[in-house]
């Protein structure tokens, strides 16, 4: 399959989810996930349409920053604080913040930049050890120091579900964080606005948007599998 094949295959089944959950195609951001490809991959995509691209690793956004098309960069993997340097003017949209050190640290490069900087939180919804982000019980401190920052803006929050099989479905961790969403718009904190709700990858990025997701994050769904061998 092509990627162009693949990508209208995605869009087809992410403009059905939508329906299906009472919304529209527009009403979902999808992130292509370019890790470990090329640019010419990525070009070809953004070619196609894609808007938006996603990496997991700061070097990358780096790397391949210069020989992309113009495109909406999102940082959507780990981010060290000494690796903050690389992508704060690069990305639009940064997924995975878990730590107010973390969050200070965008703040101090988005301020060195003269730009802002717009922030999801990363909720480790599942309870699982091995994901990264924040539990229920560790997001309203993040949510508070948020209204003492300036050029770090919270717009909503980031989970990555367990991998499943057939016989699993992540749909209830989607629903706990729809939930978690809601609540926290209605509690107002100043500078955190909830509008994008980041969950669902290639596995079950319909499941996540018939529970919710606004944006989707979807790597080998349409890039194929991943190629490590350049590493
Ligand atoms: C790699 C990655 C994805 C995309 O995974 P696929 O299963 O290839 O769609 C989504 N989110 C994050 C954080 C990733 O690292």
């Amino acid at each position: 399959m092509s990627i162009k094949e693949n990508l209208e295959k995605v869009e087809r089944r992410i403009a059905a989810a939508a329906e299906k959950s009472g919304r529209k195609r527009e009403d979902i951001t999808l992130v292509a996930v370019t890790k470990t490809h090329g640019a010419d991959m990525m070009n070809e995509a953004i070619a196609l349409g894609v808007t938006d691209i996603g990496e997991n690793k700061p070097q990358e956004v780096r790397d391949k920053f210069d020989s992309v098309l113009p495109a909406r960069w999102h940082l959507i993997g780990h981010l060290q604080t000494n690796k903050v340097k690389y992508v704060i003017d690069k990305v639009c949209l940064i997924h995975s913040v878990d730590s107010i050190k973390l969050m200070d640290e965008i703040e101090r490069q988005a301020e060195k930049h003269g730009t802002d900087m717009d922030i999801l939180i990363q909720v480790n919804i599942s309870g699982e050890e091995t994901k990264s982000g924040v539990s229920r019980e560790e997001l309203p401190p993040l949510l508070i120091h948020a209204g003492e920052l300036k050029r770090v803006k919270v717009k909503g929050l980031m989970t990555i579900a367990p991998k499943t099989d057939n016989s699993v479905t992540n749909a209830v961790h989607f629903d706990n964080m729809r939930q978690l969403f809601i609540d926290i718009a209605q509690k107002k904190y100043y500078n955190v606005n909830m509008l994008y709700l980041s969950m669902g990858m290639s596995g079950d990025f319909e499941t996540a948007i018939e529970h919710g997701a606004n944006m989707v994050r979807v790597g080998s769904a349409i890039f194929g599998e991943r190629d490590y061998s350049q590493k």
